[in-house]
């Protein structure tokens, strides 16, 4: 007898098993909860690989409004060049990991 795969589906109200043919432990190859595992933590990835991203674009929007505020208290003579200069440190920060999250750098680590 064929050994069909015991996972239940449902659709509505209706419950039924998976058609597909067992190939592993009484599981076709898509409802393994290997091949589950598998799905879901990739799917985890993919969203902390866009909520890093997210995270850093906003670093980014608070960096250059920083910098453009002590550049205008620099230019009149309210705050120290030095403040300007941790601005732009704090800018090129957020866009070093705006760069690493968006290319994959680093992009799954929590
Ligand atoms: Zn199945």
């Amino acid at each position: 007898m064929p050994d069909f795969c015991k996972q239940q589906l449902r659709k509505g109200f209706m419950t039924f098993r998976c058609s597909k043919k067992a190939s592993r432990d009484g599981y076709c190859g898509v409802h393994h909860p290997d091949a589950k595992k598998a799905r879901r933590e990739k799917q985890d990835a993919k969203w902390n690989a866009t909520r890093a991203k997210w995270e850093w674009q906003e670093e980014e929007r608070k960096a250059i409004a920083f910098v453009v505020q002590a550049a205008v208290e620099w230019e009149r003579g309210e705050s120290p060049e030095e403040l300007l200069r941790q601005a732009v440190a704090s800018l090129k920060r957020a866009r070093i990991g705006l760069r690493s999250a968006t290319f994959g750098v680093g992009a799954s680590q929590p």
